[in-house]
């Protein structure tokens, strides 16, 4: 927790070091040991050593109350019920309104919603592998290919997982172990509409899916959770197709990475299960908080230590035994409850405005009751959506920790955020100062990116996240 942060920490985090302060006339220790020892309780994980600043804990930073969890079904989300939440005539106005302004503003050029804008972004969600429980099943056993199956222990096992998910492009790798009393809740009840279809946990050997269920085995107690980068640069266009373009190219590149771990899976000898339709296996970013790849936020979305909220998450289960990671902490929830910025350039209202999470749900569409968040009213969103013709993400734009993290200044700035909460206040006014963050308007011209014919591969930095440090 920031409060057993050492002095030396608080000094480091405030950027006094690099200010000529004299650590050893402060505390009498040697100023480098406080860093070490991070860095060398982050080694001991099967995972890339990360910032100083980021700390290992045994429990997520969000409170939740695991005996009255309960699973949820996705189809309740605004993407299998939003029809039923606003109603027919509701539905078909926004439906009609997107089309129509979408149209007009291609016609009118307007910037980011131009021929160029809309074909790009439609291009880059080409090319997305069809969604399979078991995924491809395409490569060659080892039973194929004549020899014994792959054998490591869980830590040998979790570092080619992430060696290997590292070199198909995905940002951060973690591992959650499924206990039917708590974890294993955060696999959907049933998966997206129109099927509905119900997953259920088995004592089988191997899972199934057929006509009216899909079968997870017991014995697939291991989930590997992993991000994707999200292009920082592309998310301060929106909402405007060319902002719209960050996720259409970050869901190509992550539905292609799963299938391509379903079937690295395979060929070591093992089985994983996954989405069989869009989003449709798991809870993700609760997910992703447990295995330590970030904190949940005020977004009611992840927020990670290298790349802010510019990720978006995915899991699968499988019988290959791993090791877990371990949760962290680094302010992020503390953080949240002075800074609101997202929820106040939110054009729709939709984000909460309260200062401390709470445990009711906003609407059917959260699964409330039983973890305390900052829920968002998902309707308001989505209405918001179809007005300005797409997914919007201005709020993960506008967030301070979704800025370029290899400013050194804003590295202090995080490190502060994680040690203390004393400067919280003061740090978002500062950010706001620095970065003024507009209600549904691009942070940047549209017509500007275009411009630049040396733009990083993806709109994104795979070095990024402290991986020089
Ligand atoms: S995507 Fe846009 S409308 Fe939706 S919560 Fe974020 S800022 Fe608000
Ligand atoms: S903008 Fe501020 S309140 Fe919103 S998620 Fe980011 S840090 Fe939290």
């Amino acid at each position: 927790m920031p409060e057993q942060l050492t002095r030396r920490q608080m000094i480091k985090a405030l950027g006094l070091a690099g200010a000529g302060v004299s650590l050893a006339a402060v505390s009498g220790g040697n100023p480098l040991n406080a860093a070490s020892e991070a860095i060398a309780d982050t080694k001991a994980q099967p995972v890339p050593r990360r910032y100083w600043w980021v700390k290992n804990v045994d429990k997520i930073t969000m409170e939740v109350d695991w005996k009255n969890y309960k699973r949820f079904s996705e189809w309740k989300t605004t993407r299998g019920s939003l029809k039923e939440y606003r109603g027919n005539a509701e539905d078909a106005k926004y439906l009609k309104l997107q089309k129509d302004n979408l149209l007009k503003w291609e016609l009118e050029n307007v910037p980011g919603y131009t021929t160029k804008d809309t074909a790009l972004k439609n291009a880059v969600g080409y090319g997305r592998p069809p969604f399979q429980f078991m995924g491809p099943q395409t490569v060659s056993t080892p039973q194929d290919r004549g020899v014994p199956i792959y054998e490591g222990s869980p830590e040998e096992s979790s570092r080619i997982i992430t060696a290997a998910l590292r070199h198909m492009g995905a940002a951060t790798v973690g591992f959650v172990q499924l206990e039917p009393d708590s974890t294993r809740k955060l696999i959907y009840a049933e998966e997206p509409a129109p099927s509905k279809k119900p997953i259920f946990f088995e004592n089988v050997d191997v899972g199934y899916e057929d006509e009216k269920k899909l079968v997870v085995p017991d014995k697939a107690r291991w989930i590997i959770v992993f991000t994707i980068q999200m292009s920082t640069e592309t998310m301060k266009y929106g909402p405007t197709q060319l902002g719209s373009l960050t996720t259409a190219l970050t869901y190509t590149r992550m539905w292609t990475i799963v299938s391509q771990l379903h079937e690295f899976l395979r060929g070591l000898g093992y089985h994983s299960y996954g989405p069989s339709q869009f989003n449709g296996f798991s809870i993700n970013p609760a997910l992703a908080t447990l295995a330590g790849l970030g904190e949940m936020s005020r977004l009611n979305r992840i927020i990670t230590p290298e790349y802010g909220p510019m990720v978006r998450a995915v899991s699968i289960a499988t019988d290959l035994p791993l090791a877990p990671t371990k949760p962290i902490s680094f302010g992020v929830m503390d953080f949240c409850k002075d800074c609101k910025t997202c929820a106040e350039i939110c054009p729709s209202g939709a984000l909460s405005m309260d200062r401390e999470p709470s445990w009711e749900g906003k609407g059917p569409w959260n699964n409330g009751g039983a973890h305390k968040a900052w829920y968002e009213d998902s309707v308001k969103c989505r209405n918001y959506w179809n007005t300005c013709g797409t997914n919007c993400g201005t709020c993960f734009s506008s967030c301070p920790y979704a800025v370029d993290d290899e400013a050194s200044m804003h590295k202090i700035i995080k490190g502060t955020i994680a040690s203390t909460t004393m400067f919280n206040s003061l740090l978002v006014a500062a950010d706001r100062k620095a970065f003024p963050a507009t209600t549904g308007q691009p942070m940047k011209n549209p017509e500007d990116w275009w411009k630049d014919t040396n733009l990083a591969e993806m709109g994104i930095d795979t070095r990024r996240g402290g991986r020089n440090i």
